[in-house]
Parts: C-alpha cells; structure tokens; sequence
C-alpha cells in the first residue's frame, strides 16, 4: 500500500483503539505530510470533527491560507459529503480513499451512504425541510452589498 495511505489507516486504527471511529487521514504536497487528522466526534462536541475536516482546517491555520490547490488527500474512508465539500471549498482535486462508504455501511456507520443519496433527492424530498424566506421589499441585501463592495 502506498505509504500516505498506510499512514492514514494507521491513523484510524489507533483513533479505533483509543475510542474513536475508524477514521484517519493525511493531506500532503510534494510528497510531504502537511496535516494529519482522526475522528475526533469522541473527544469534542463538533459534528464537524471528521479526520478530513481536522486536517484541511490545521493546514489552512499553519498555512494562512484558504486555497489548498495541489494539495492531495489520503483519506482512510471515502469522504463523506461535508468533507468532499471542504475539499471543493478548498481546492483540493486529488483524493485517495481505502474503505468505501459502503463498506462503512457493512460495519453501522450508514450516515454518509444516507446524506448522498439525499443529496440526490430534490429539495423538496429530503428530510432536512428547508423554506426559502424572501427579503423584505426595500431592505438592504447582503448579496448586493457585497456585489457593491467587490
Ligand atoms: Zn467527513
């Protein structure tokens, strides 16, 4: 197995071990670990704690930077749809996963496998009820203003 990839499982093997879920992952330029990140939903009360999330947020910290172009992403399990979205967000367009996120399903870990395939669904069918709410006539527009301002 390529050497950022065993890193990465490793990762999740000891989050695993000290009480976490099965996830780890590494994000690395030029051949250079960056950042590392695990699971952390055990240890911190953040939805967002995912392994992929830690390191993408840790290396734009070090980094002062928000666009991780070029950068590329081992990641122990197939990203789940905020972490692909951070990855978008970020620049990153080079991902390589182990465990897919069906094999996820095998072992109870279904919520990535449901969140895309809500994703699939219109608006109107997912279980997230979402109601767009029009501004009120004449008051100051956030998106306007900021197209003013740029
Ligand atoms: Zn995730």
């Amino acid at each position: 197995m390529d050497f950022f990839m065993q890193r990465a499982v490793e990762l999740a093997i000891d989050n695993v071990k000290s009480g976490g879920q099965p996830f780890g992952a590494v994000l690395v330029k030029d051949n250079d670990i960056i950042t590392e990140g695990v699971n952390e939903l055990h240890k911190n009360y953040d939805v967002s704690g995912h392994a992929e999330m830690l390191a993408i947020r840790r290396a734009q910290e070090q980094l002062q930077t928000l666009n991780l172009s070029g950068y590329t992403m081992y990641a122990s399990g197939e990203p789940c749809p905020m972490c692909l979205t951070a990855m978008y967000f970020a620049g990153i367009d080079h991902v390589y996963y182990c465990q897919s996120v069906e094999d996820a399903v095998q072992v109870g870990l279904g919520k990535s496998q449901f969140i895309y395939e809500e994703l699939r669904k219109s608006k109107e069918e997912r279980t997230v009820k979402m109601k767009q709410m029009i501004l009120q006539e004449g008051k100051e527009s956030p998106l306007e203003l900021w197209q003013k301002k740029s």
